[in-house]
């Protein structure tokens, strides 16, 4: 490789020039903090700030992910550029003149651009030449378009650099192959033209369209989005993918946003280009557009860069489209938002209008007002779930509260699903206070079994229940009746763990226990109750009676009983930790199968978690297994 080389005192240059916190604070809101600047770590899924940045040292430092170095490194890593590549590009900005080892200056530098800076000359030519045609004569239809039926005023065409693709084949290709001498492959990779299928030559690919660029973070144009200003089909024809342009990476508007979701500290997603337009017009810029693809989680991350709340609203349109649109959208956000605490909320306008058709009946006030109140997303979720629904119909309430144990299992936090819980239950009881409660118990044992995964194919594929766990549960529940001292410890390591009982009549009898102990107020007598609650059953009294009834191999086996509730806890909590470390594993696979890698990954990551408690529940279990310190206990049963 005989790679020029920059001469080291243009490195130097730039690194004195190039402002580190300026830099930075482009893809990082930057606060104050003393001497130096914090804000959210780009390297690393930050939830407080512990990205720090130096002026006086020109360093920056992340005290969680370890990240650090100088403005070089940054631009380095965050872009995944070379280094001569991002030297020259902060020349460029800086106005620094680049000097190469051996003398051949401005042709080595033109040879060194990389592809990704060609094709970024080559389409901000574009859109020069696209918005000279628009306030040309050839532009006249577009413009009158653009300022009375969109009602833009001409300051907003200009900040969003809004041009306009003559008609005709070869227009752009004239301007850029013939008079520019790009060469064409480099116009046709930046996605402008378009070979022939037959023959030789190539086509402009936008024709007759209002063109609307799309810019990087920084403000660079490296896409467009083309409206038909006739019949043509589509009515939105998008730039296909380069090395400049990722749709999936990519928000429309994100570079005029920026500022404003940092003081807001709010983003709004919309999904027209023209909806963010108009929203920006009117005053309102903390809005990005989707680029007329489903949104993905890698979009969002760029915006959450601003916003140290994280508080990001989907304003989709309120009509099925949009609905399922944003239920979309959910799908794909949902692990971001329970992961690293989005606020992720949906904002749908009244009488299904979208943003643009809103403002132009109503103030940007009331926009606004709409927007923070915009529901949660499990909130607009279970309005989804409850919309025309008949909850008299047990048919259609069984589907309903299927959905929504589905959707609780997913939640973090059991705070955050009680809270939902005692909600839903509430109002699927239709205010009867009875109800209510045994409904929210039930959803609460129903969300358990689905959180640890005892509804899914690989947990019934397992053994029917093993022998360890039988016995743990058979040794609780003796020690519970028998050595009443020890009941609130069970108890409250029942409660703690939320773990329960999984044999059934185990469960029944742990039920009856909590009821007895309701009924009468203290669960002094509630051997005796129950062994003459049983007397009448002899099936049940059958299965019941060695915890009805200790006999002397149980009570020998029961003679350490804080030890023995701490190892069946402990089984409990593994039998439990296995079952769902397995079915981690099964939404691993098939979150991987969808491509869906955002879910998998958190699923990995629970999965380990999983693995550790796994181990640490097994060392603890030895441990205590071969603990013998604790005094013998012997107590006469009632
Ligand atoms: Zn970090």
């Amino acid at each position: 490789m005989s790679a020029p080389q920059l001469h080291p005192r243009t490195i130097d240059e730039v690194r004195t020039r190039a402002e580190l916190v300026d830099v930075v604070s482009e893809r990082v809101v930057l606060r104050k903090a003393g001497r130096d600047f914090k804000g959210l770590c780009p390297f690393h899924e930050d939830r407080n700030p512990s990205f720090f940045v130096s002026p006086t040292k020109q360093i920056y430092k992340c005290f969680s992910c370890g990240a650090s170095g100088d403005v070089f490194k940054f631009v380095m890593e965050l872009d995944k550029s070379s280094f001569s590549e991002v030297v020259l590009e902060l020349a460029r900005r800086y106005g620094v003149s680049v000097q190469m080892l051996g003398g051949e200056q401005k042709a080595e530098y033109t040879r060194r651009l990389s592809k990704r800076q060609q094709l970024g000359e080559i389409v901000e030519l574009a859109a020069q030449f696209y918005s000279y045609a628009l306030w040309g004569e050839r532009g006249s239809e577009a413009r009158s378009y653009l300022l009375a039926k969109r009602a833009l005023t001409e300051k907003t065409i200009r900040d969003f650099r809004l041009g306009y693709a003559p008609q005709g084949w070869q227009t752009l290709y004239t301007y850029l192959v013939e008079q520019k001498r790009f060469p064409a492959a480099l116009v046709e990779e930046a996605g402008l033209i378009v070979a022939r299928t037959s023959g030789s030559g190539y086509y402009d690919r936008f024709r007759h369209r209002l063109m609307i660029p799309i810019c990087d973070g920084k403000g660079q144009v490296i896409a467009f989005g083309g409206r038909a200003m006739g019949d043509d089909e589509p009515k939105y024809l998008n730039s296909p993918e380069s090395e400049l342009f990722d749709k999936g990476q990519t928000l429309f508007a994100l570079h005029a946003a920026r500022e404003a979701v940092s003081r807001t500290d709010t983003a709004i997603v919309v999904e027209g280009y023209f909806d963010a337009i108009a929203l920006h017009q009117a005053g309102i810029a903390q809005v990005v557009a989707t680029l007329g693809t489903a949104l993905r989680a890698d979009q969002i991350k760029q915006l959450l860069r601003y916003s140290e709340s994280k508080r990001v609203v989907l304003n989709f349109d309120g009509d099925q489209a949009g609905i399922k649109a944003a239920e979309r959208a959910i799908g794909e956000l949902r692990m971001l938002a329970v992961k690293s605490g989005v606020q992720l909320r949906i904002l749908t306008l009244p009488t299904g209008k979208d943003p643009d058709e809103f403002l132009r009946a109503h103030p940007p006030q009331e926009y606004l007002r709409l927007a923070g109140e915009a529901p949660l997303w499990v909130d607009w979720q279970i309005e989804r779930f409850f919309a025309g629904r008949d909850l008299t119909s047990a048919a259609e309430l069984q589907q309903v509260s299927q959905q929504l144990v589905e959707l609780l299992s997913g939640l973090m936090g059991s705070i955050t699903r009680t809270h939902y819980i005692h909600l839903i239950a509430g109002r699927l009881s239709g205010g009867n206070g009875r109800l209510a409660s045994q409904l929210e118990d039930e959803l609460r044992r129903r969300i358990r079994t689905h959180r640890w995964g005892g509804d899914s194919q690989r947990a019934k594929k397992r053994e029917p229940f093993p022998p360890a766990c039988y016995q743990a549960e058979v040794q609780l529940l003796q020690i519970y009746l028998h050595f009443p001292e020890y009941r609130e410890d069970i108890h409250q390591g029942l409660e703690e763990n939320e773990l329960e009982f999984s044999v059934l009549h185990h469960r029944q009898l742990w039920q009856k226990i909590l009821e007895l102990r309701e009924q009468m107020g203290s669960d002094e007598d509630v051997v005796v109750a129950l062994r003459t609650l049983y007397a009448g059953d002899p099936e049940l009294n059958g299965r019941l009676g060695q915890l009805l009834w200790l006999n002397e191999h149980n009570r020998i086996a029961l003679m350490r009983p804080r030890m023995v509730i701490r190892a069946g806890l402990a089984t409990l909590q593994l039998d439990r930790c296995e079952r769902r470390y397995a079915y981690l594993n099964q939404l691993c696979d098939e979150a991987e199968q969808r491509g869906a890698w955002e879910e998998s990954d958190y699923f990995v990551e629970q999965r380990n978690e999983e693995y550790h408690r796994i181990n640490a529940l097994k060392s603890h279990l030895t441990l205590k297994l071969g603990e013998s310190s604790e005094t013998v206990l012997w107590q006469e049963s009632p």
